[in-house]
């Protein structure tokens, strides 16, 4: 009875779902890249691809000269975000998903009845069933199912494709030795570095390390909590308590008009939602501020005026529609003036993240949208996917937010591009719905 977590990986998450909704794809090594030119990235490659050496973050002039044959698609991120949907839905047939950590991972945990190993594999074969037939049969996964969630997403990345793999507290830490632990997920590079100059260059070899050893590679407790999940300890997570989270930018001489401010105050409301999202927690209050000139008493004419005014945004916003809503309607009291800073603040924080809450659980559509926007965002890198309303502050051209996670891998602005011969998110689905049933 020591299962407790369950991990699915999508395999090839972009490359498949060009396959699923192909079927002329299926079998043939696929590259999925943002631009069609040489100079361009493959952010995913087909299993058929990867077997030439074509790999996430291959150029595809490189790609080309490596596999011939190769079908580059142009990569349609509504097109993934909808199919994240789709697969989520069949999961929850099965089981409620407990978070999503990209768009192709999912944990769940699982319930007293399925700790054992034979009902956690049955359970893990009925979600690739359920996945099969709702999203199609080209979605295939890796099922990972151990003691802890670190352990479920290492036994993820012990089987490709269509894996399932369970690790049991009885087969700690043996199990993990077939591994290096580079392809341990959480050790980089750079960590990968300091085990090797420690001398650690097996897991058998860092399996081995005491509790103190490990406080001290990792400096700090953070070593301490791999000691204990290499061992099949559950730990509670979650960030440790946060207040408020905001930002602030100050306008540049171009865009201290009315509109400028406005489109930036979005913007700021975007990159806030997207962290609190990220870091687990929800707002219950938002702030706006706005420092303006003025005309004033001054001789010199003008003072610097400071206005502020926040409203509540119900128990536990997390979605960026609802806050966006919000912001409207405080703009709305603004005093007149010059705008020169806009400070957009979440306050009055809730955590998402506690071990028994489904990061679902009573989640509306918008909060499920947002999300999965922001995954998309992450794994592409910046601004792939935003809302309309702040298109306008990227095209104001209000530049100095970073918005990059992985700069190297950025699309191009898809909903801009989204011109004729594109299909709408109905079409995309329907195209989904379609395809979910040719085997
Ligand atoms: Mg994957």
């Amino acid at each position: 009875m020591t299962l407790k977590s369950l991990f699915l990986d999508l395999n090839s998450y972009f490359a498949s779902v060009e396959q699923q909704v192909r079927p002329q794809l299926r079998g043939r090594p696929v590259a999925v890249t943002p631009v069609m030119a040489d100079s361009g990235c493959c952010i995913a490659a087909s299993y058929e691809a990867k077997k030439f050496g074509v790999r996430t973050g291959t150029r595809v002039r490189e790609a080309k000269q490596l596999c011939p044959g190769i079908e580059l698609v142009k990569a349609r991120p509504r097109l993934y975000v909808l199919m994240h949907k789709r697969v989520l839905e069949a999961i929850e047939r099965c089981i409620p998903v407990q978070a999503v950590h990209s768009i192709d991972e999912v944990s769940c945990r699982l319930d007293p009845r399925e700790r054992t190993p034979e009902e956690a594999t049955a359970l893990a074969l009925r979600i690739k069933a359920s996945i099969a037939e709702h999203a199609g049969v080209w979605m295939r996964c890796s099922i990972g199912i151990a003691p802890n969630r670190f352990l479920s997403k290492v036994a993820t990345d012990m089987q490709k494709p269509d894996g399932l793999v369970v690790i049991e507290k009885k087969d700690l830490p043996q199990k993990l030795y077939s591994l290096k632990p580079i392809e341990i997920a959480g050790i980089g590079p750079k960590m990968s570095e300091r085990l090797l100059k420690a001398g650690i260059t097996t897991v058998e070899q860092l399996c081995a390390k005491s509790e103190k050893e490990m406080e001290k590679l990792w400096g700090g407790v953070v070593g301490r909590r791999w000691y204990l999940w290499l061992r099949g300890e559950e730990l509670p997570e979650g960030p440790t308590h946060k207040r408020s989270l905001g930002h602030q930018h100050v306008l540049g001489p171009e865009h201290r008009t009315d509109e400028g401010a406005k489109a930036m105050a979005q913007r700021l409301l975007h990159k806030a939602a997207e962290r609190l999202r990220h870091d687990g927690y929800a707002a219950q209050r938002l702030t706006l501020s706005i420092r303006m000139r003025e005309e004033g008493m001054a001789p010199t004419g003008w003072r610097r005026a400071s206005w502020s005014v926040s409203a509540s945004l119900g128990p536990a916003c997390s979605d960026t529609a609802t806050m966006l809503e919000a912001l409207e309607e405080l703009w709305k009291q603004r005093p007149a003036g010059v705008p020169t800073l806009v400070d957009v603040t979440l306050t009055e924080l809730v955590n998402t993240q506690s071990q028994t809450l489904p990061l679902f659980q009573g989640e509306n559509r918008r909060t499920r949208l947002s999300k999965a926007m922001d995954l998309v965002n992450e794994k592409y890198g910046a601004n792939t996917l935003y809302t309309s309303s702040i298109h306008e502050a990227r095209a104001s051209g209000s530049g100095g937010i970073a918005f990059n996670y992985v700069p190297d891998l950025e699309l191009p602005d898809t909903v801009r591009e989204r011109g004729e011969g594109a299909m709408s998110d109905e079409e995309l689905v329907k195209l989904i719905e379609r395809m979910a049933k040719v085997r």
